[in-house]
């Protein structure tokens, strides 16, 4: 299997040079019996060594040989997705108001319409991590995410430009009480904004905090039809 086969169905090289790690992605980590006892079946077939979750929420199988992993993703019966190398692009979300009492939207249907409409991100070579949180408690830090959501009783709060890491930064407030098209919308807006960026700036790699800070707010909010 070519290298780039192997990225391609989200598998990663392990520290002991020999095994990977393949991916689940169950689309904000839920997700029912029979899938959960066909990825144990998988791992106990296949030799996993453990299980992880991981940050981005998927369900790392760790310790799977390169012959096994066409094989190992037919057991679990879940779609291996393109993965970027070290998860630098995906959507996180918390349980919302269909798990959670706290919850004031619903969050896991509003990020199955964002991975379907967007994800992978296509032409974005920068991190881009979504956060989807069901209300300010923000279990899922949607405020250090390149784009992240608050569900409140009177629609989303979107925000840009968050990120952790070395340069960690606050995401601003891009706008409030939005119904889910418009959010939708404002989103496809913003991840145009992050890609015609990197022209812009020579580099494909800054995130879009640093974008924002290089910039300032008004061409972001300009590039939403907000100003
Ligand atoms: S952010 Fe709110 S709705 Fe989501 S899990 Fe946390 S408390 Fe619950």
């Amino acid at each position: 299997m070519g290298k780039d086969d192997i990225l391609r169905k989200a598998a990663i090289l392990q520290r002991d040079q020999e095994t990977y790690a393949i991916m689940a992605d169950l689309g904000g980590g839920v997700m029912d019996t029979p899938t959960a006892r066909r990825i144990a079946d998988a791992a106990d077939k296949f030799g996993a060594k453990k299980l992880k979750i991981t940050g981005a929420q998927r369900l790392a199988l760790l310790g799977v040989k390169e012959q096994d992993i066409d094989a190992a993703y037919e057991v679990m019966g879940v779609k291996f997705q393109q993965c970027s190398p070290l998860c630098t692009q995906y959507i996180k979300v918390c349980p919302g108001n269909t798990f959670c009492p706290r919850g004031q939207r619903d969050t896991l249907s509003f990020a199955s319409r964002v991975r379907e409409r967007f994800h992978p991100f296509p032409k974005i070579s920068a991190k881009i991590k979504i956060g989807i949180a069901g209300c300010y408690n923000s279990c899922v830090e949607p405020a250090i995410k390149d784009i992240g959501l608050i569900g409140l009783p009177k629609g989303w709060t979107l925000m840009a430009g968050g990120a952790g890491g070395k340069d960690p930064m606050f995401a601003q407030i891009i706008a409030a009480n939005l119904e889910d098209d418009k959010t939708l919308e404002l989103v496809e807006r913003i991840l145009k904004y992050y890609r015609a960026s990197a022209s812009r700036h020579m580099s494909r790699n800054h995130r879009l905090g640093v974008i924002m800070r290089a910039e300032g707010k008004g061409p972001l909010m300009r590039a939403c039809g907000l100003e």
